[in-house]
């Protein structure tokens, strides 16, 4: 008779963000032997370092510029300030109180033995950590992405900041540099800018947040520029970074002409890349710089091996990671029925003011799908909420097929996120613009932006 193989546990997963946590919690649930492997702080990114921190002093950042400039509403703000400190103390209690940063305990109560070290696979069914040998019937990587600095010469030589770094200043720089103007660079850049500093935004593209529609880039790059004095440098590539003085020189082009800046710092915010290098050859598991490869139930060449989040390479949002984390924990149960991740309502958000937020196909990518479309956008000056929070920039943009059915759509307003919902809703039930027009939207909304796109597409 052939010796059943056992293994110290029925699954490892290895990293303890969105993309770990999920799977881990719901398969120590379900009575399985299940560890939790962290090389860094338990939670990953988003509550120790990117969504949770980052949100909690946009927060502040946001009411002390509303209420700096509350004057014409008859509110004296004169008078208003801020201490840094008091502000990234606030930022802490925040993460202290999410409860899921640095927060080991959290496994060891749901039953998940909780193991620091970097995991390192030896074999298919084996890694290493700290020196110890640990095996598993399956293994889900969710290891995540790091920042890697773009190869600019100089800049290895200066300090520049990072995303996370810049959480950790005891002050605001007076003037900031930042390379790269995605999500986390505008977020960044606007943060900066409400208290204080001289922002500069460079970006190789001809626009600001280049992964979401033209428009989306211009009326934001109007906001930040008319009212917090952010430069934005589109089509711009940097050349050259060095010391000068206590501060830093930046080189760069743009439009084939060559210039430099002085600025008291450079921050990098380039995009993230997976992190891959957990010796997955040894397990038989294919990945590129580019992400581990799955297949559409998240199974790597190596079929018993799940990964899930930002190591797939194909998205940055923690309710992408968490989705991927759910479907693979309920693949790895339940092997003769297994789900796929459906991504077609996954929302995309940008955390400034106004807020941004997308979901669905944007107008490029069906442009570049040759889908014939009908689109319509209400600008916010239209609707009646504009004019008493006396805020007009921003609009709501509906794309559908043509037979009306909603395939996406952008919110730029207060309360993207937020608004957001209504059209994931609509492009995950394939709803058409005649319904969501003909659903009562509450007055002096800033979703009557919603209701107004979807007339205009519905007449
Ligand atoms: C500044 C910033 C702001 C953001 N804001 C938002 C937001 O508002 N909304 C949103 O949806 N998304 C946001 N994101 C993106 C979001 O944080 C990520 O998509 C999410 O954290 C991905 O989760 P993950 O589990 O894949 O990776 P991570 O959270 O990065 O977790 C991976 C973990 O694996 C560990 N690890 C790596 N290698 C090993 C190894 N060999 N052994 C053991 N452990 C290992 C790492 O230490 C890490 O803790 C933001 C990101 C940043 C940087």
């Amino acid at each position: 008779m052939a010796k059943k193989i056992t293994f110290d546990y029925d699954l490892i997963v290895i990293g303890s963000g969105a993309g770990g946590s999920a799977a881990a919690t719901i398969v120590a649930r379900s009575g399985k032997r299940v560890a939790i492997v962290e090389a860094g702080a338990f939670g990953g990114e988003s509550p120790n370092w990117g969504d949770v921190p980052t949100k909690a002093l946009l927060h502040a950042a946001q009411l002390y510029d509303e209420a700096k400039h509350g004057t014409r509403f008859g509110i004296r703000s004169s008078m208003m300030g801020y201490n840094y400190p008091s502000l990234n103390a606030w930022k802490d209690l925040v993460i202290k109180r999410t409860g899921a940063g640095g927060n080991r305990r959290y496994y060891e109560n749901e039953g998940v033995t909780a193991l620091r070290g970097i995991a390192h696979f030896l074999s298919p069914n084996e890694i290493s950590v700290n020196r110890h040998h640990l095996s598993a019937e399956y293994f889900l990587v969710a290891t995540g992405s790091h920042i890697e600095a773009p190869d600019i010469p100089g800049l290895s030589n200066v300090k520049y900041l990072t995303p996370r770094t810049i959480l950790e200043v005891t002050r605001p720089p007076k003037s900031l540099f930042i390379i790269g103007g995605g999500t986390t660079g505008v977020e960044l850049a606007q943060l900066m800018a409400i208290f204080g500093t001289k922002v500069y935004i460079a970006e190789i593209a001809s626009r600001i947040l280049p992964q979401e529609d033209e428009e989306v880039g211009a009326v934001m790059e109007r906001i930040l520029k008319e009212q917090k004095g952010v430069t934005s440098l589109t089509q711009t590539r940097t050349l050259m970074v060095t010391k000068d003085g206590v501060g830093k020189r930046v080189t760069y082009t743009r439009g084939g002409v060559e210039k430099s800046l002085h600025v008291d710092d450079v921050l990098v915010a380039t995009g993230r890349v997976p992190t891959v290098d957990l010796g997955l050859e040894n397990a038989s598991v294919a990945y590129t710089p580019k992400g581990i490869e799955v297949n559409e139930h998240l199974q790597t060449t190596a079929r018993h091996i799940f990964a899930a989040g930002d190591v797939l390479g194909h998205s940055s949002h923690t309710h992408t990671a968490l989705l991927e984390s759910r479907v693979a924990a309920h693949n790895l149960l339940h092997a003769k029925s297994k789900v796929t991740p459906d991504y077609t309502a996954t929302p995309r958000l940008t955390f400034t003011f106004p807020g941004i937020a997308s979901v669905g196909l944007s107008e490029d990518d069906c442009l570049k799908r040759d889908l014939p479309i009908n689109k319509a956008v209400a600008p916010l000056n239209i609707i009646a909420r504009s004019n008493t929070s006396d805020f007009r920039d921003g609009f709501v943009k509906i794309i559908t097929d043509k037979k009306g059915v909603i395939l996406g759509a952008t919110v730029v307003a207060p309360h993207a996120a937020e608004i957001i919902h209504e059209l994931t809703l609509a492009v995950k039930y394939q709803l058409t613009s005649a319904q969501v027009a003909a659903t009562p939207h509450a007055f002096l909304s800033w979703s009557e932006a919603v209701r107004v796109a979807s007339a205009k597409l519905a007449q």
